[in-house]
C-alpha cells in the first residue's frame, strides 16, 4: 500500500519535513491505530492523525451526540445532535483523506467484545472511564499491543505511552495499582476546558508519532500538563512488583 497522487498533495508539507523519508511513509502508511473514545480527545486525536497520514483507524464510541459535547468534540455540529459519534467521526475524517480505512464500532468495549482491538499497532484510550482503561490496559499487556492513556479534566493533561514489550513489563496499572474502580474526577462533573481537551489531542497524536515512528523515545513516560501555567512534567514510570499484570 502507498500513498497516492491526491494524498501526496494533501500532506505535501509535512512530508517536505526531513523526518519523512520514504522509509518512514512506508511505515506510516501501514500503522494501525484504534482510538477507543470519540469524545474531547479523541475528536482532535483522530482528526490530526488522520490529517498526518495515518491510514488506518478503528475507531470506537457507543454514544450519541450531545449539545455539551460541542464546545471540544471538534468533528461534531448542531445538525449531528442525536446521531451516533462514531458514524460522524468517520464522515468527517473521510473527508480529510478519502482513502483512509476508518473502521468504526457505535460500542463500547466490555471483556466480551475486546478483540475487535486486534491487529492494532497502538492502542489510544480517550475513554474517561476508569473501568475502560484499566481492561484496555490489560488487553495491551496480555497481547504486547502498545498503549496510551491519555485523559484531561479541568485544565490537567496527563498522556503515558507504554510500549508493552515482551519480557519488560511496566503498565498503566503499576502507576496506578489500584485494584476497583476508584471515584476519580471526571469531566462531566469537574468540568473540562475545549482548549484543553484540544490541547490533550494534540499532544496524543505527537506521542503517537514519536513513538510509532521513533522520532522520540517516549517509552514509559508519563507527561503531565497545565494549559494556564505551561508547566509540563515528564515522570519516567517504573515496573511495581506489587502490579498483578507483572509476569515474572
Ligand atoms: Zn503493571
Amino acid at each position: 500500500m502507498k500513498y497516492n497522487d491526491l494524498e501526496y498533495e494533501l500532506f505535501a508539507r509535512q512530508f517536505i519535513l526531513k523526518e519523512f523519508t520514504e522509509e518512514i511513509l512506508s511505515e506510516l502508511n501501514k500503522l494501525k491505530i484504534a482510538i477507543v473514545g470519540l469524545g474531547g480527545i479523541g475528536c482532535p486525536l483522530s482528526q490530526y492523525l488522520i490529517s498526518s497520514g495515518i491510514k488506518n483507524l478503528k475507531i470506537f464510541d457507543g454514544d450519541k451526540i450531545e449539545k455539551s459535547n460541542l464546545n471540544r468534540q471538534i468533528l461534531y455540529s448542531i445538525e449531528d445532535i442525536g446521531k451516533k459519534k462514531s458514524d460522524i467521526s468517520k464522515s468527517k475524517l473521510l473527508k480529510t483523506n478519502p482513502h483512509s480505512n476508518i473502521e468504526s464500532y457505535s460500542i463500547n468495549l466490555y471483556e466480551e467484545n475486546i478483540n475487535l482491538l486486534s491487529n492494532s499497532s497502538l492502542v489510544i484510550d480517550t475513554t474517561d472511564n476508569w473501568h475502560t482503561s484499566k481492561l484496555l490496559n490489560e488487553y495491551c499487556v496480555k497481547n504486547s499491543v502498545s498503549f496510551i492513556f491519555t485523559s484531561a479534566v479541568g485544565h490537567d493533561i496527563q498522556i503515558a505511552f507504554f510500549p508493552n514489550k515482551k519480557n519488560k513489563h511496566i503498565c498503566l496499572n503499576c502507576l496506578f495499582p489500584n485494584k476497583d474502580d476508584v471515584e476519580i474526577p471526571r469531566c462531566e462533573t469537574v468540568g473540562i476546558s475545549g482548549i484543553t481537551a484540544g490541547i490533550a489531542g494534540l499532544l496524543t497524536a505527537q506521542k503517537t508519532i514519536n513513538s510509532l515512528l521513533n522520532f522520540k523515545d517516549e517509552n514509559n513516560i508519563l507527561t503531565l500538563f497545565n494549559t494556564i501555567s505551561g508547566e509540563i512534567q515528564k515522570i519516567k514510570v517504573k515496573n511495581n512488583k506489587e502490579c498483578q499484570l507483572n509476569k515474572g
